[in-house]
């Protein structure tokens, strides 16, 4: 896919005691090492060749990485991300009822004045909550959507909470999704959806698996290497940098 083959950004340290080219992968670089009389031609064409799996192993990376330290906590006027698009995060405090309510640019959350807990954590909680919800009934009911349209039926719809993963499919037919995914656009979820149904038919990633997700979703080249280059900016708490679709 385009994004996929697209030539990596990279840095270039020659050196003439260098026999053969190595590719280092960092979270956020990739510096290549090459030997002096090697061509810049042929140097691109190998990390061109080597997109996909650069880009994998730095989303692996990132995942693995220690999460930073949160600069500035969840607050009136912070920046969440909903399916795909940025809300501004409203709050008013001391009301009858806790609840939240989301309109084309805002999510407002009211938090009842019986939480005697820190504005700060209760914030946090309550949002985090919220969006689980939210997520369970999204997946459950877009689930039953594709379910109908493949003709495959999971037994269960999970929605859970995953370091590493976006979703899985296990031998009883029960489907499980992370919740991060809700801040992904519909397009990239139901990618998801598609590729975890398709393991109910398919147990692996054969061409048999990939030829019944291309069936119902063509584009999952694209779909997945925008979860490659884009899947760690969903995160919790919020990590908002740039987010495209
Ligand atoms: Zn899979």
């Amino acid at each position: 896919m385009t994004l996929a083959s697209k030539l990596p950004e990279y840095t270039l340290r020659r050196s003439a005691r260098r026999r053969s080219i190595e590719i280092q992968v960092r979270p956020d670089s990739v510096r290549v090492l090459a030997p002096t009389r090697v061509l810049q031609s042929e140097i691109n064409r190998l990390v061109a060749a080597k997109a996909d799996w650069i880009i994998a192993r730095q989303q692996a990376l990132r995942l693995r990485r220690p999460q930073a330290p949160i600069s500035s906590p969840l607050d009136q006027g912070s920046e969440l991300l909903w399916l795909g698009e940025r809300r501004l995060l409203e709050v008013e405090v001391n009301q009858p009822d806790t609840c939240v309510t989301v309109s084309p640019e805002r999510i407002k959350l009211i938090l009842s004045r019986r939480i005697r807990k820190a504005r700060e954590k209760a914030i946090s909680e309550q949002l985090l909550l919220w969006y689980r919800e939210q997520a369970q009934h999204y997946f459950q009911t877009r689930v039953r959507f594709w379910g109908v349209h493949m003709r495959l039926t999971p037994s269960q719809v999970r929605v859970r909470s995953y370091r590493r993963k976006w979703g899985c499919c296990n031998s009883r037919g029960v489907v499980s999704f992370n919740w991060l995914l809700i801040m992904a656009p519909v397009h990239i979820i139901d990618y998801v959806i598609v590729h975890e149904l398709s393991h109910l038919q398919h147990m692996n990633h054969s061409a048999a698996f990939w030829d019944c997700v291309a069936k119902f979703y063509p584009d999952y080249r694209g779909a997945k290497a925008w979860l490659d280059l884009q899947g760690g900016h969903l995160d919790w708490p919020p990590r908002l940098t740039s987010l495209t679709s």
